[in-house]
């Protein structure tokens, strides 16, 4: 029997324990249980259908209950689920690493199969620097790493190194291995003091002082191209990841970018490096690689990197890193179905119409005197809310700004998720423009609602 709606709110208070969820706070309110979901909504258990704001936290590429993504598993289901890539191959595995060397940048063409962002990042950062060991002229003093300031590039304790989000990260610095750290381009407040209108993105130069200046003992540089999404979506300066790539190539440094987050036509195109015309040494994907429907992740790299890892079996180059579930071929069926529909005509070519949809309505925001900064890239935006517009003042942590505009718009139906006071926005690419219309007015009456 099915449980009743008290029964499983009780044993989700009892049991569940959330994920970056303050559970006492949590457990005081009733909790939003997700029942079902249709196209671009979620709906909860008394029926209620909510709008899916942020793709169910940046996975969702095509909405819910996609029928080309649905008969895909299905048809997958009718082959096998699940066999273990250790040593063995499956058939959609086999196809998925096919199709992402073709579409990704030139050169990276060799797969490696993870479950998650975090593993798809610590897979790269793992073969950095077993790379300098084993490459034809070995630099084993190559062992550190290169990431920004408020990086974040996942939960296990390697990406919790190269990341730098306080709140998230302070509490474990004793675990975690020390890194050189370059100041982010966060405009809006520039840890250098310029400004965007007259500086000459001197956080770039500082960037490359620091490879230049460590490249003896730099293994790689990590970075989330165009955006750093957890920061709170900055996007950088026009032409800054083509100085990343420059510098880290010239210096002898491996680059690792993260598309984690900006993967999967998020910023416009598939993927974020093309647009600086930049091809890393690893490239790390997740979130919307199976359209937001199942766990697994990627990281590409090039022949130069793999062939360092070839060698007799006696030799000890193998790369003794795996997860149990890698390559699952539900996973990876359903991830071609995916890049089938994010290359069809309702797909990638759609989406200029509606980036320039939500920057009008991102645009009107400015109207809101809270509205300190709002940056947008492609259909990923975040609007940073402050107390003085003038000063750039930040509202006090404990008036939790960011999350009572995002209740505000929950109860106007319309489920939204901020980062601190950032109020993040992030639909299916799949949104229709009479929608992305319903989710700008309600992002705009929420946050007019919440300082009114
Ligand atoms: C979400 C994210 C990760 C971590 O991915 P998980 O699947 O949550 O482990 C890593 N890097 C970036 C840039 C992300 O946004």
């Amino acid at each position: 029997m099915t449980p009743s709606r008290e029964q499983l709110e009780q044993w989700d208070r009892e049991h569940v324990w959330h994920p970056f969820t303050p559970m006492q706070a949590y457990a005081a309110e009733q909790p939003l249980i997700i029942a079902e979901a249709r196209g671009c909504f979620l709906v909860d258990l008394d029926g209620r259908e909510y709008l899916d704001g942020v793709s169910s936290l940046w996975c969702n590429v095509h909405g819910h209950r996609v029928p080309e993504l649905d008969e895909a598993l299905r048809q997958q289901l009718d082959a096998v689920a699940h066999s273990t890539l250790l040593g063995l191959s499956n058939v959609p595995a086999i196809r998925l690493a096919r199709r992402l060397v073709e579409l990704a940048p030139p050169g990276l063409n060799h797969v490696f199969y993870s479950d998650d962002g975090a593993t798809a990042v610590e897979v790269a950062l793992k073969m950095a620097f077993q790379y300098w060991r084993q490459c034809p002229s070995p630099r084993p003093e190559k062992t550190r790493y290169l990431a920004l300031t408020r990086a974040y590039h996942g939960d296990t304790l390697g990406d919790v190194s190269i990341g730098d989000i306080d709140r998230f990260h302070g509490l474990f610095r004793p675990l975690l291995f020390p890194i050189v750290r370059a100041p982010s381009p966060y405009c809006y407040r520039c840890p250098l003091g310029l400004e965007r209108s007259s500086c000459k993105i001197d956080c770039a130069e500082e960037l490359e002082d620091l490879i230049g200046r460590h490249a003896e003992t730099l293994a790689a540089v990590a970075i989330e191209p165009l955006v750093q999404g957890a920061a709170g979506m900055i996007v950088a300066p026009q032409g800054y990841l083509h100085r990343v790539r420059e510098a880290t190539r010239r210096h002898h440094v491996l680059m690792i970018a993260d598309e984690v987050a900006v993967g999967f036509g998020r910023t416009g195109t598939l993927f974020a490096c093309t647009q600086e015309d930049v091809r890393p040494d690893f490239l790390c994907l997740a979130k919307g690689l199976t359209g937001g429907y199942l766990p697994m992740a990627a990281t590409l790299t090039t022949d130069e990197v793999y062939n360092a890892f070839l060698g007799p079996p006696s030799a000890g180059r193998t790369f003794y890193h795996g997860h149990t579930y890698t390559g699952n071929p539900l996973g990876s069926a359903v991830a071609l179905a995916n890049l089938d529909l994010l290359q069809s005509p309702s797909g990638l070519s759609s989406l200029p119409e509606k980036i320039e949809r939500l920057r009008g309505h991102l645009n009107r925001l400015g109207d809101l005197a809270v509205v300190g900064d709002v940056r947008q890239k492609g259909m990923m935006a975040g609007i940073e809310l402050v107390k003085d517009r003038n000063t750039k003042e930040p509202f006090p942590a404990d008036q939790r700004m960011g999350a009572r505009v995002c209740r505000l718009a929950r109860e106007r139906g319309v489920l939204l998720r901020p980062l601190g006071d950032t109020i993040v926005v992030m639909p299916p690419l799949a949104i229709d423009l009479p929608l992305l219309d319903h989710l700008g007015d309600v992002l705009y009456e929420s946050i007019k609602r919440t300082i009114s």
